[in-house]
């Protein structure tokens, strides 16, 4: 439900303003749809939000809305070039048109807290459906090819879509390169250094499976048969050195990366990201785990000082695209990491990843409001309220409304 007053004063029974600890009983002031102040104590002139947290609006730095008409995640999970097989199959058969697909899954993130989606986009479809009542979208168009001609072309489609960047509020342009397994070397290289001359960020999908690995160290493989049986087979046209590592090498030559997934990196290749400041790993949780994949090295990436963010990833490989979800699934796996942390990955780590980190990502004097509001389990009976801290990721609690830009987008 989306209203036209962009300043308010809130109390909620707690502020968690990541940048800083959380604020029992706070009152946020917010004037022409940016944040004033973050105060404690009561407020005569606040509209009392009661039992509730006001957290960051949440970024989602992974998605593929035009999937959001999905029920259910796509099987067969494994082996994963079957499911890039069901995955084109839907996208050829579905009878869901791509536009109401996209506008579902911008409701669907807009009601489960996200302020600012990272979305993968192979149109511009997602572009126009942006508007003030979705969130903000950080748009990467996707772009694959093994084939010459084929480049050429679509080089070109990339450098039409960076030109189109306007002062519109609601889009910001990357690029995509899609993955080691979809590009040939030449290709991935030229959008490198488009997105260089540029200063566009990008976003791709790496180390992703054990089929990516395979076809970088040995050509052969499960990817190889499909790429074969596609038709588009080319010897060697990956980059050299039999790893990922290239890749990241070539990816940090751009203002701003991000690497998909990164299941299977190693050390050497976390040792290199954290060398590298502007690149950012993007975890998406369950997607993670509807794969099956090993254990993701996100706890050790933030050891080192890397930038980790979280995404959803799209309904073909998710039940929704719920960021307050892989929260609740991060917490419930690994209750001993601080839920400080965790918000951080869901908030201020994904504007950084996107480069938005002065506008919004902590509630904080001077960014546009954009926060979400969280709904508290009520204290149990019999037990002093807590007064220092509070559970605030838990399966009792949740998203019953997002603002952004001071505007409430959903209530
Ligand atoms: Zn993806």
């Amino acid at each position: 439900m989306a209203n036209s007053t962009s300043s308010h004063c809130l109390r909620a029974r707690w502020l968690f303003p990541v940048d800083g600890p959380p604020i029992d009983d706070g009152v946020i002031t917010i004037e022409a749809g940016r944040i004033v102040r973050l105060n404690s104590g009561p407020d005569a002139s606040a509209i009392d939000l009661g039992n509730v947290a006001i957290i960051p609006g949440l970024i989602n730095t992974h998605t593929h809305l035009e999937f959001s008409d999905l029920t259910r995640p796509l099987t067969p999970a494994q082996p994963f070039p079957e499911w890039i097989c069901s995955l084109m199959r839907h996208r050829q058969q579905r009878s869901t048109d791509r536009r109401e697909a996209i506008d579902r899954g911008l409701r669907e993130c807009v009601s489960s807290g996200s302020t600012l989606v990272g979305e993968i986009a192979t149109d511009d479809t997602t572009v126009e459906r942006l508007s003030p009542d979705t969130p903000q979208g950080f748009v990467f168009r996707e772009l694959l090819g093994i084939g010459d001609g084929v480049c050429t072309e679509r080089l070109e489609i990339a450098r039409q879509f960076l030109e189109q960047e306007s002062s519109d509020a609601d889009v910001i342009r990357g690029l995509s390169p899609h993955a080691p397994y979809s590009l040939s070397e030449e290709f991935f290289r030229q959008l490198i250094n488009l997105a260089v001359e540029r200063e566009s960020p990008v976003a791709m999908h790496l180390a992703e499976t054990h089929e990516e690995l395979e076809l970088l160290q040995q050509g052969t493989g499960l990817l190889a048969k499909m790429l074969k049986d596609f038709g588009v087979w080319r010897d060697r046209f990956w980059m050299p050195g039999g790893s990922v590592g290239a890749y990241l090498e070539e990816l940090s030559r751009a203002r701003q990366a991000l690497v998909v997934h990164g299941n299977y990196l190693t050390n050497e290749e976390i040792e290199f990201l954290a060398t590298q400041p502007q690149m950012t790993v993007v975890y998406c949780p369950r997607t993670h785990h509807f794969f099956g994949h090993r254990n993701h090295p996100w706890q050790r990436l933030l050891e080192r000082g890397v930038n980790v963010a979280l995404g959803t990833d799209s309904r073909a490989s998710n039940p929704d695209l719920n960021l307050w979800a892989e929260l609740r699934f991060l917490t419930k796996r690994h209750p001993e990491v601080p839920q400080s942390t965790l918000l951080e990955l869901a908030t201020v780590n994904g504007a950084r990843a996107l480069r938005v980190s002065e506008e919004t990502g902590t509630l904080t004097a001077g960014k546009r409001a954009d926060l979400a509001v969280i709904r508290l389990q009520p204290p149990a009976s019999g037990r002093m309220a807590e007064k220092d801290s509070i559970q605030l990721i838990s399966a009792e609690n949740d998203v019953i409304a997002t603002m952004r830009g001071g505007r409430w987008l959903h209530r």
